[in-house]
């Protein structure tokens, strides 16, 4: 079965992912199975999205009770899930509206959309370049790819969009000569996830902000990544004591289910009347039970706080290990979003952690990225050092 399966998946589905050779099939918390039964602790959890774990049992009977319920509509109508969840994002953030889309780079969209809006409904349309980072990574559509500071992403989609700039990923003087009277916004992430865990200096987020107010553009933070408890705080900005105009939201939001969001401040989100964006599976009934139901429990239960302690757990073993085997150059990252840079090629171990149990993701070619879910425990985090110990030697 497992070999048929992925011989169908390679004639059948476009060849745009480079899989490895196994078929999973059920989950349970930190926890994936494969057909073969074989077990895996999951240190990707879907690329930051399954924070809460698998199969959570109330993220399933939100799920099963909606399904039962009501799935879609339309946005020509209300609904009661939707409105709750945007209400609780509204009163756990600095946001005062929000727009639902099905994933980071619709989130994304939406907020390139509403900084170029924003000024044109000023009288500024001449106001529409962004300012993004280096190695950043906003998504796959024309738009966030143009937005996306790496040019492997971008390579054989010419032309991109026009009026996006780049800077290099913590250099605020850089940034204040990219910005001019044509520009609507900065766009940026508080840490680089796809870029290799790169995290600013301490002050580069209010820096950030203070040049952005002093030039008079939009600040846009994308955490569709960092979001969601990631690192240790519901929003990493947090960390910052800054918040942004803008902010983008996807990955962890509904535990799986594919959501998108775009939150803004009222100012900002005024440019967004009736006909001026639009999605219809945004923000269905279904997905945003589920993203309602993961955002109680993430922002209500520890779980944010717990994220904090269990990475600062996590970071110190990695600093441990550093010491021990001179090949990781940089332990990096915050919360659960962690990362070991190493001096070779990091994505040959992801196949051998594989074999001995581990599901671990390689970015940028030599760092390692640890994701799990937030729930994730002491003992499994052990369990991949020793692994790590071993293999590194
Ligand atoms: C994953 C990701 C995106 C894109 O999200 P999709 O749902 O794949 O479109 C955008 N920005 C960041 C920071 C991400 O990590």
């Amino acid at each position: 079965m497992t070999k048929s399966i992925m011989q169908t998946a390679d004639r059948v589905i476009a060849a745009t992912y480079k899989r490895f050779p196994i078929v999973l099939k059920r989950g349970q918390g930190c926890t994936v199975w494969d057909t073969q039964g074989r077990k895996y602790t999951d240190f990707v959890a879907g690329i930051a999205v399954c924070n809460l774990g698998h199969a959570h049992p109330r993220i399933a009977d939100a799920v099963a009770r909606q399904a039962k319920e009501l799935v879609h509509v339309s946005n020509l109508y209300y609904t009661i899930p939707q409105t709750e969840l945007a209400q609780l994002l509204v009163k756990n953030s600095f946001a005062d509206r929000v727009f639902f889309g099905n994933s980071g780079a619709e989130a994304n969209e939406a907020a390139i959309k509403l900084a170029r809006k924003y000024f044109n409904d000023k009288g500024q349309p001449q106001r529409s370049g962004i300012v993004s980072m280096e190695k950043s990574f906003h998504g796959r559509t024309m738009a966030t790819l143009s937005a996306t500071g790496q040019e492997k992403i971008k390579k054989g989609f010419d032309p991109v969009l026009d009026g996006f700039s780049f800077v290099p990923f913590g250099d605020i003087e850089a940034l204040k000569a990219a910005i001019d009277d044509r520009t609507c916004a900065v766009m940026l992430e508080p840490i680089q996830g796809e870029g290799g865990i790169r995290c600013p200096a301490p002050d580069f987020l209010k820096k950030v902000r203070e040049l952005c107010d002093r030039c008079g553009v939009l600040m846009i933070l994308d955490e569709i990544q960092t979001g969601m408890g990631r690192t240790g705080k519901l929003f990493a900005h947090e960390h910052d004591g800054v918040t942004p105009d803008i902010m983008t939201l996807a990955k962890a939001l509904a535990n799986g289910l594919p959501i998108g969001a775009m939150l803004a401040t009222e100012t900002v989100a005024a440019a967004f009347g009736p006909g001026a964006h639009a999605s219809t599976f945004g923000g269905t009934p279904l997905v945003t039970a589920a993203a309602l139901e993961t955002l109680k429990m993430i922002a209500g239960e520890g779980i944010v706080d717990r994220a904090r302690t269990t990475g600062d757990y996590f970071k110190d073993a990695l600093k441990q290990l550093k010491l021990k085997h001179h090949c990781i150059l940089e332990v990096r990252g915050k919360g659960l979003l962690l990362g070991i840079q190493l001096d070779r090629l990091a994505d040959e171990l992801v196949p051998v952690l594989m074999e001995k149990g581990f599901l671990v993701n390689c970015v940028q070619g030599d760092t390692l990225r640890f994701v799990p879910p937030l729930i994730v425990e002491k003992n499994e985090i052990d369990a991949l050092i020793r692994c790590l110990d071993e293999l590194l030697k």
